[in-house]
């Protein structure tokens, strides 16, 4: 039949609109006449079906987790954005659930959807320096974390779909941690979460209001291995940070 090939393909998305979607639902009310003619594309059937089931489970609003724990289970089983259909492993967040400083990336890259783990490699051992000799602390007494919780392919910058979907798991770990302070790593990151297309160089050395939590930006780790010569600017924002960490500096945002 000539409309078949169109209505398979009309079902098909209409089924991973649903899945997108997320929600409580997992299945469509359909009309009796659209029933009908989807039953016919599948061949005789004993009884006309009402009901499409997307195989999608309950999904709970990331708003509703009681804990980092239950928020992470959500982020695993997640399927808001087509990035589910590409990575290997979510990277939910690594360090203590208590921290003061929660720093925030951009999103997983190829180490880390392989691993699980935020900031491993080159880039992630330099964070670890920053933390570690360059703030005094040791880098299980700090969150790291990323907007995306899936890698993009190829490391491509998050589409805004992709972070108006993940956005709110971010938000609900940071509800539930109540940082001091929020650093962002690099200018995808601070832009993304700002809501600003200034760039890293006019963001940092000035204190932000993300959701009234004071909020820092500096050069992403990965950026730094390319221009050393910038770490001296991290160093900086480094240093305002543990002064308001240490409760020397009350920030005004
Ligand atoms: S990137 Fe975020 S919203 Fe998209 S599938 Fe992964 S966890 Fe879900």
């Amino acid at each position: 039949m000539a409309i078949q090939e169109p209505l398979k393909t009309i079902l098909a998305e209409t089924r991973s609109l649903v899945e997108r979607a997320g929600g409580a639902r997992r299945s469509l009310t359909l009309s009796p006449e659209v029933a009908e003619a989807l039953s016919a594309l599948d061949g005789p059937r004993s009884q006309t079906p009402t009901k499409m089931e997307t195989g999608t489970p309950p999904i709970s609003s990331p708003d509703s987790a009681p804990s980092l724990e239950a928020l992470e289970s959500l982020v695993c089983a997640c399927t808001r954005c087509g990035l589910a259909a590409t990575r290997n492993r979510t990277v939910f967040g690594v360090g203590s659930p208590s921290a003061d400083l929660v720093f925030v990336g951009e999103a997983p890259g190829e180490d880390e959807d392989r691993q699980g783990v935020p900031f491993v490699g080159r880039a992630g051992q330099l964070l670890t320096d920053i933390i570690v000799k360059g703030m005094g602390m040791r880098r299980e007494d700090v969150y790291i974390c990323n907007v995306l919780k899936c890698r993009p392919p190829l490391n491509r910058d998050p589409n805004p779909e992709e972070v108006h979907c993940c956005e709110p798991f971010l938000l609900r770990q940071l509800d539930l941690m109540h940082p001091k302070v929020i650093c962002a790593l690099g200018r995808h990151a601070a832009q993304t979460l700002l809501r600003t297309g200034e760039s890293t160089g006019r963001l940092r050395g000035r204190w932000h209001n993300y959701h009234d939590i004071p909020f820092r930006v500096t050069y992403h780790p990965a950026y730094l291995l390319r221009q050393p010569s910038e770490k001296r600017k991290t160093w900086e924002d480094v240093k305002a940070i543990m002064k308001v960490l240490n409760g020397e500096v009350v920030p005004e945002i």
